[in-house]
């Protein structure tokens, strides 16, 4: 490992992406991307919806929104010329009672605003497109699509080992520390040396920019996505994407049905607290990470204010009749015994000191390191633009 220009901690699709980004743009850059698992995409990027997000939620202007609309058509490109499968398959983002038709509108907008391909629909149209679903009015994104990103971390790892940089796996990386013209980066195999170190990993990047001497301006609060699969005879119900009108405290709530490039019909997430930073089944504990969210003064604070609807989606973690009903205002027809447990996913969410959920991406940067503090959805989409980006910010310094 030694000898590297670049280390990059994490195998997810950002820190894939940011590898491979510098393979192209730098050839002579020799990178070494270490990963803690022995596998690569074993948390966010391999457990996730496979949802290529059109840019409609973001606020114009953000990062994210930037990021996602530019990211998406890097990544199409990349996936047409590594003839990768995707499927434009469209969305519909669908209000079910009068009450939502403000919000849809504001999103429209929104959507508008961010350049994405959409148009508000009516109830017969809406028909049309997903015959199972209720809603009064919807907004129809014929962009927004669908995918495997482990496929896509796959084919990326597999061009930077081509391009002569290393993926380590299995191996934990501890800290890392600056010098005035180099990073020492310590791991459970010793420690390296490199110009520049980019910290890509997802769950447990605020401890490791912590162990590294950077303050976070807001700390890593994992939540379980649980998700049910609708049964063989119910899948029918959902054609593609199915979404309801999000809240704007709460973007990723909401049960939502995702078709899945493997021909599954995904319904979800139900959102928890996880007791451990991949704590992927509910008897799963971490003392060590439980008593560093509850501890949080900024996860107090966050309970403090949305305890309510911290509980509601508890409930519906332990009562599966709560969470049908819960789907069933966007697609009546399903029915409790339609809906057999997935696999769960979690989110790594960055709550600030002050109880806030930090919205957009995050990164900070100090001479020799870049620490990527914020990268929740949609960051699979975004991973090449982020990617872009990241190196744009290193690049100052070569
Ligand atoms: C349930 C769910 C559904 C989602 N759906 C979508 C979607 O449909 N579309 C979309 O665009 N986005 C979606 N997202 C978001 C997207 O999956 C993530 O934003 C993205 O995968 C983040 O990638 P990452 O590389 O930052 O993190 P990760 O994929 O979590 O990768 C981080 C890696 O770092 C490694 N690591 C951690 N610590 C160390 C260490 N000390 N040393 C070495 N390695 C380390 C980990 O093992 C891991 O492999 C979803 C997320 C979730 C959780």
């Amino acid at each position: 490992m030694n000898g590297s220009d670049i280390i990059v901690a994490g195998g997810g699709i950002v820190g894939l992406a940011t590898a491979y980004h510098i393979t192209q743009r730098y050839p002579h850059f020799r990178v070494t991307l270490i990963e803690k698992e022995h596998h690569l995409a074993q948390h966010q990027s391999g457990r996730n919806s496979g949802v290529i997000h059109s840019g409609i939620y973001y606020k114009p202007g953000s990062l994210k929104a930037l990021t996602c609309r530019r990211g998406k058509a890097l990544l199409q490109a990349f996936c047409e010329r590594e003839a990768i499968p995707y499927e434009t398959c469209g969305k519909v983002i669908v209000a079910t009672e009068e009450r939502e038709l403000p919000a849809l509108y504001r999103l429209y907008e929104r959507g508008m605003a961010n350049g994405v391909q959409c148009e508000i629909i009516n109830a017969d149209r809406l028909q049309q497109l997903e015959p199972h679903a209720a809603g009064i009015r919807a907004i129809h994104v014929p962009e927004a699509g669908i995918i495997d990103f482990r496929l896509v971390c796959e084919r990326l790892a597999k061009r930077i080992r081509e391009a002569g940089s290393e993926i380590v796996t299995g191996v934990k990386v501890i800290a890392a520390r600056e010098q005035s013209a180099a990073a020492t980066v310590s791991t459970t195999m010793g420690d390296f040396n490199a110009s520049y170190f980019v910290n890509c990993a997802g769950l447990h990047s605020d401890e490791l920019a912590m162990r590294s001497g950077v303050r976070p301006p807001a700390r890593i609060v994992p939540f379980r996505g649980e998700y049910y699969l609708l049964t063989d005879e119910a899948k029918a119900l959902c054609r593609n994407l199915i979404y309801p009108v999000p809240d704007d405290h709460f973007p990723f709530l909401g049960v939502h049905f995702t078709r899945t490039m493997a021909g599954a019909v995904e319904c979800g997430p139900n959102a928890v607290l996880a007791f451990a930073r991949e704590g992927y089944r509910k008897a799963d504990v971490s003392l060590r990470d439980l008593w560093a969210t509850v501890t949080y003064k900024g996860f107090q604070r966050l309970v403090r204010r949305y305890w309510r609807t911290g509980l509601g989606e508890m409930w519906r973690s332990l009562n599966k009749k709560a969470f049908a009903r819960a789907l069933q205002r966007l697609v009546p027809e399903v029915h409790e015994r339609y809906l057999r447990p997935a696999p769960a996913g979690i989110r790594a969410q960055a709550v600030a000191p002050d109880g806030t959920m930090v919205d957009d991406f995050v990164w900070v940067d100090t001479p020799r390191m870049l620490h990527v503090l914020n990268a929740p959805s949609p960051a699979a989409t975004a991973s090449l633009a982020i990617a872009e980006q990241i190196v744009e910010r290193l690049a100052e310094r070569f």
